[in-house]
């Protein structure tokens, strides 16, 4: 008989009617499957199913769970099928051990569009079926947990990414413990000197601490007691990564942090919360500011509780959390405790309200179509705590974290966002870039003669607005390209000595040559993808055509149609200086006398000023096989500490990238800023050194620096 490893008594622990037989037959069938395999621990490979199953035991999921995690990686690394699993489990469990299996398997073929793409379908099979994602967490829980043996490598790609995706996944999900699991073990992959010594340092001073901590707590018993209010008064210690978190962004020792333990209260009603907060109060004294009612207005997350920070015997300040029971069970279980309330069915997440942020993902992913810019925005949403403000019907609306008045607008109706001049905010007038605060109320400002502006993208927060900014400026471009392409035609007309109007009459049949319609040929001209020449030989046929002198430089490249191809820099072409584009980059080449063919990056402030004259504007694009390094400024912001320019530099060695130039000059606020021009050979080497510094300690940003 197949071992358990305990899992069945565990499972009819909280469930006495749970379908012991079904269970044990999936056991058995993926021992079967995985017969032989063996994982990189060395134990042998039905350990993994079934702990993954163990961890979803202490969400008290259902058999259906149960099962699907037992086979979920059958599908994948096993001969077994999906119409297997159908006919000896039915559709339900094979539904969740395919979503599963969909999930891993696509990030085999491109690592960053297969992963953006693996979690789009991630997000939309949870909106159809939440334990999928349950499983798929508990899987990562315990691969996090088994990755000692593996390479070094290949541990912090798995850490960077659950760090970055499934930690937050499981805080947006309300997982609370798995959340706190996951980013310890992240940071003891990804940061494992700062782990281990923080470890250290936190076991050193425990004792001390929980000594303490236990004479408030026999303090605050005695109170509560007087009172008779049912409350169990339990000691709590905060998790490495938050302690990691608040000494890297508030720049602490560890020292300083004050909070690593606390107390926490759970009591039976809402009303006692408050009762037992009152107590606090009046036993010690709160600091102003720290004190947050998370049960009158819930984390979007679900999480509720009343969190406060008082100042307790010699001067220490204890933070207290007060919380129900069922505030309490959802801190830990979130959805998964959600979902226990509708069992007999999947969730339709989607329809609930305490994920309404998971229906609003899935809403915009549908409208971004690149699977890497939805990851990227993703990220974004994932982070950001969020901030609660008001409309002036006083709707609630919740949004990212340091959102403007602008995002606002946008997220009411497009309409509103795209001609925005500013708001009132609680009474006030302020401009579209204000940064909101919870709470406030604000009624957006329209006129007629607002338009977007590409450096509102800058400031904007939320996806929703930055897409809708970016569609519209691309909509106006080719109204505007369209525009100047109709001009420049008539204007090249006149110039050889014909009346517009009466030459145009022919375009339908030029449009027939050429097989385009008019405005698709407007724009190419517009955007000097066509030359004017070619058209011209369809309109004036008989009329010997002078080249123009865009034309002539062109000759001289020794290119007549087609785009020309970037290598690097020669007699005839330069890279601008304004904007030092690098291979990767969308780039545009403008014909410039004395100096022959400029390539700019497409966006390029200066393009503007150079009033886009599309006669002298060239379609460009980079050669396949990029052959010397380019130069590019970049600028580093830290903490200003000794020794962080030298791990800058040697994480920028060690990303390949040279330095040929650097300029350092400290603020007053403490942080150093690096201005360096770096030597990289494509915008993605580029992305890949930008990466590996911010993830150095005290960096605090990175970036490129353009148009200056
Ligand atoms: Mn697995």
């Amino acid at each position: 008989m197949v071992t358990d490893y305990g899992l069945i008594d565990k499972v009819t622990a909280y469930r006495p009617e749970a379908d012991v037989h079904l269970i044990r037959r999936a056991l058995e069938l993926s021992a079967e499957a995985h017969a032989g395999q063996r994982r990189a621990t060395g134990h042998p490979y039905l350990k993994h199913p079934v702990e993954v199953a163990e961890i979803l035991t202490q969400l008290r999921m259902d058999e259906a769970t149960i099962v699907a995690a037992l086979l979920h990686d059958t599908l994948e690394d096993t001969h077994f099928t999906r119409e297997q699993i159908v006919t000896e489990f039915g559709e339900e469990i094979a539904y969740l051990v395919d979503g599963v299996t969909k999930i891993d398997k696509l990030r085999l073929i491109n690592r960053e569009q297969a992963q953006a793409d693996s979690f789009r379908k991630m997000l939309v099979s949870m909106a159809r079926d939440v334990r999928v994602i349950l499983i798929k967490l508990a899987d990562r829980l315990h691969n996090m947990r088994t990755l000692a043996p593996l390479p070094d490598e290949k541990r912090q790609r798995i850490a960077q990414e659950t760090l970055e995706i499934y930690a937050p996944i499981a805080n947006r999900l309300g997982l609370g413990w798995i959340k706190v699991e996951l980013e310890d073990l992240c940071l003891r992959y990804l940061k494992a000197e700062i782990y281990f010594s923080l470890v250290k340092q936190v076991a050193a001073g425990k004792k001390v601490r929980d000594e303490y901590i236990q004479g408030v707590r026999t303090l605050v018993e005695r109170e509560i007691e007087r009172v008779n209010i049912p409350a169990e008064v339990v000691g709590r210690s905060k998790h490495m990564y938050s302690i990691y978190q608040k000494m890297t962004s508030r720049n602490l020792e560890l020292g300083q942090v004050y909070d690593l333990s606390g107390i926490r209260i759970i009591t039976d009603t809402k009303m006692h919360c408050y009762a037992l907060l009152g107590i606090i109060h009046s036993v010690w004294q709160p600091i102003p500011g720290k004190f947050k009612d998370y049960i009158a207005v819930p984390k979007s997350n679900g999480y509720q509780s009343l969190h406060t920070t008082v100042v307790c015997e010699g001067g220490k300040r204890v933070e207290f959390q007060v919380r129900t029971r069922d505030m309490h069970r959802v801190a830990e279980e979130g959805i998964a405790a959600h979902w226990k309330y509708k069992e007999g069915g999947p969730i339709d997440a989607a329809g609930d309200d305490a994920f309404r942020w998971l229906r609003q993902i899935l809403e915009w992913q549908q409208e971004v179509a690149d699977g890497k810019q939805f990851l990227d925005a993703l990220k974004v949403d994932l982070f950001s705590d969020s901030v609660f403000a008001y409309t002036k019907n006083g709707e609630l609306l919740e949004m990212p974290r340091g959102s403007t008045v602008l995002d606002f607008a946008f997220a009411i109706h497009t309409e509103l966002g795209l001609h925005c001049v500013g708001a009132s905010v609680d009474g006030k007038l302020v401009s579209p870039r204000h940064v909101l605060k919870n709470g406030q109320t604000v009624e957006v400002l329209t006129s007629n003669d607002q338009f977007p502006s590409r450096d509102w993208i800058g400031f904007l927060k939320t996806s929703r607005a930055r897409s809708a900014v970016k569609h519209w400026t691309k909509q106006e471009e080719r109204r505007r390209t369209i525009d100047v392409g109709r001009k420049v035609l008539a204007r090249e007309i006149r110039r050889q000595g014909h009346s517009p109007e009466q030459v145009l009459a022919d375009l339908p049949k030029a449009l027939a040559a050429l097989g385009v319609g008019e405005e698709q040929l407007y724009s190419e001209v517009g955007y000097g993808k066509r030359s004017i020449g070619e058209v011209l030989a369809h309109l004036l046929p008989e009329a010997r055509v002078r080249p123009s002198f865009k034309e002539r430089i062109m000759m001289r490249i020794g290119k007549r149609d087609g785009a020309v191809v970037i290598q690097g820099e020669d007699v005839m072409v330069h890279l601008a200086g304004c904007c030092r584009p690098i291979p990767g980059d969308e780039i545009i080449g403008h014909v410039k006398r004395g100096k022959g063919l400029v390539v700019h990056v497409s966006d390029c402030s200066r393009l503007e000023q150079l009033d886009f004259d599309p006669e002298l504007m060239v379609e460009v694009v980079w050669d396949a096989h990029p052959s010397s390094p380019h130069a590019v400024p970049v600028r580093v912001f830290t903490r200003d500490r000794t020794g962080v320019l030298g791990r800058v530099s040697s994480a920028i060695a060690d990303a390949k990238a040279n330095i040929s130039h650097a300029q350092i000059h400290t603020t007053e606020d403490r942080k150093a800023c690096f201005n360096l021009t770096i030597e990289v050979d494509h915008v993605r080497h580029l992305q890949r050194v930008i990466r590996a510094v911010e993830r150095l300690p005290d960096v605090l940003e990175m970036h490129r620096v353009r148009g200056e």
